[in-house]
């Protein structure tokens, strides 16, 4: 494919104080580094900038201002539209910035914004602390957080965003600014949920919390014609859970793994995954009702480390599938959303496609709305409709899948989580934030990126 050429006036004067590394078409890995998550992404920059710290990214950002290329902005690779690259312009990558550093006795972490959710952990983990994050280790923290970041230990301590206490951040303009609740506190509103709008975040603090280290979970399979009654029971046991327990229910074809007994292998499926984040005493308690309904055919649901339980989707979704994705929030597992989603798992086909529904509340659902542009927080569950294939071969049917169950949803839908948005258009956006929400991210973008040069994500354009 032609990709864009860059003024090499430009980019000679870039590489005379750039410190990492400036990749081209022409280069050895610059098919290695155009990759992204998704492989149904296959995009060709002009140019990648793996920046070496904040003055690369502020001269990578003048670069693209100066050349009006597209800028994508990459942290983990993992968007699922694939925002983080382009064709034929510059891509900001910050992979090669994972640094971590804890401070056990103030409990707070500094993360660079190329750092992935297992670095964070095993870095946290090491004091017996941790960040609430997401279900994958592979997944870039930059982007999760500045989306919002929902996972494990959500319920308990809140959401990512709720963990953070400042973010340092390289605006369209190359200045570098902190926002935090006593500095730029409008910014820092905004970056809690308002994706990578307004600038390149180089480095976020969080507060760290007291976990573990180990948790009582993993999932209890049951064979999917239990999967009606299951949900029901499920609807009605989690009703009163306490916020230490986080589940996620999943319906796919059993894999051929060692653990899942042969019988199983390729039959369709259900899981109740569980997180407890207490006392393991306690959680075998609260867990019992669940482990004890109709006839489970498999019970991982184990004491272990939590590292061990974060690293446990991680084969389930590696890089280089061919994914499509469309996501809903519900209020609740109504019986007609219970219905819908039984019907439509029946009809899965690929041996991959697996989605998660995610239990939301508890914590999250006790920092008012307003206090951060992330919006699901009245959400009772989150429904990650994913369909996977291993390239293009059955990826459109699969897909058809995923929007038909999609639009099943529709009379339920309440909102949607923005790092689960494909390429949806703006009034999706708008959808994502509510209008009051969305006018107030509008004006912050006026004010920080005024021609949208941040645009290749969730975009709300200035005007
Ligand atoms: C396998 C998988 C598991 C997931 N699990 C979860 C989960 O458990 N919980 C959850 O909340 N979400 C989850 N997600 C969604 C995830 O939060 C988003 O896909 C997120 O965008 C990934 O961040 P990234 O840095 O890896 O992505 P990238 O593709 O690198 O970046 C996505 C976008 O984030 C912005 N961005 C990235 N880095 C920066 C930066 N330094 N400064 C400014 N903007 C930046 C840019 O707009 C970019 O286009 C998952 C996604 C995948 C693929």
């Amino acid at each position: 494919m032609a990709t864009a050429q860059l003024d090499p006036a430009a980019l000679s004067d870039l590489a005379r104080t750039f410190r990492g590394e400036l990749i081209q078409p022409v280069d050895a890995t610059y098919d290695e580094h155009r990759k992204v998550w998704n492989g149904s992404i296959d995009r060709h920059p002009a140019l990648i900038a793996r920046c070496a710290g904040a003055e690369d990214v502020i001269a990578a950002v003048r670069l693209a201002r100066q050349t009006a290329l597209p800028l994508a902005v990459r942290g983990g690779g993992h968007s699922f539209p694939g925002h983080s690259m382009c064709d034929g312009g510059v891509v900001i990558d910050m992979s090669s910035l994972t640094g971590v550093s804890v401070d056990p006795e103030t409990r707070t972490a500094r993360a660079q914004a190329g750092a992935l959710l297992g670095q964070l952990d095993s870095a946290t983990q090491a004091h017996g602390l941790a960040v609430p994050a997401g279900i994958v280790t592979h997944t870039g923290l930059a982007g999760l957080t500045l989306g919002g970041g929902i996972g494990w230990l959500m319920r308990k301590f809140g959401l990512t965003v709720d963990q953070l206490l400042s973010v340092e951040m390289v605006t369209a303009g190359g200045e570098v600014v902190r926002a935090g609740e006593d500095e730029n506190a409008e910014l820092f509103w905004g970056l809690r949920g308002g994706g990578g709008n307004f600038g390149v975040v180089t480095e976020f603090e969080f507060r760290l919390n007291p976990l573990g280290p180990e948790v009582l979970a993993g999932p209890i399979f049951w064979p999917i014609e239990e999967s009606p009654r299951l949900l029901r029971f499920y609807r009605d046991w989690i009703a009163d859970a306490p916020d230490d327990l986080m589940t996620i229910v999943i319906h796919r074809k059993a894999p051929p793994l060692d653990f899942i007994p042969a019988e199983l292998h390729g039959k369709l499926v259900v899981a109740v995954v569980a997180c407890y984040a207490g006392s393991i005493d306690e959680g075998e308690r609260v867990l019992r009702p669940l482990r004890e309904f109709g006839s489970p055919v498999l019970d991982l649901c184990a004491p272990k480390p939590y590292l061990e339980h974060q690293a446990m989707f991680d084969p389930t979704f590696p890089h280089g599938r061919w994914y499509y994705m469309r996501a809903c929030d519900v209020a609740e597992l109504s019986d007609q959303v219970i219905d819908i989603t039984v019907e439509h798992a029946m009809r899965i086909k690929s041996p991959l496609t697996a989605f998660p529904i995610w239990q939301m509340g508890g914590a999250v659902g006790r920092v008012p709305d307003d206090a951060t542009a992330f919006t699901s927080r009245g959400a009772g569950h989150t429904f990650n409709l994913t369909s996977v294939t291993e390239g293009p071969e059955g990826f459109e049917e699969e897909r058809q899948w995923t929007r038909d169950f999609w639009s099943a949803l529709a009379p339920h839908h309440m909102g949607v989580y923005v790092n689960f948005l494909m390429e949806e258009g703006e009034e999706r956006v708008r959808e994502a934030y509510g209008p009051a929400k969305y006018d107030r991210l509008k004006a912050l973008k006026r004010e920080y990126d005024p021609e949208n040069m941040f645009r290749l994500n969730q975009n709300v354009p200035p005007d």
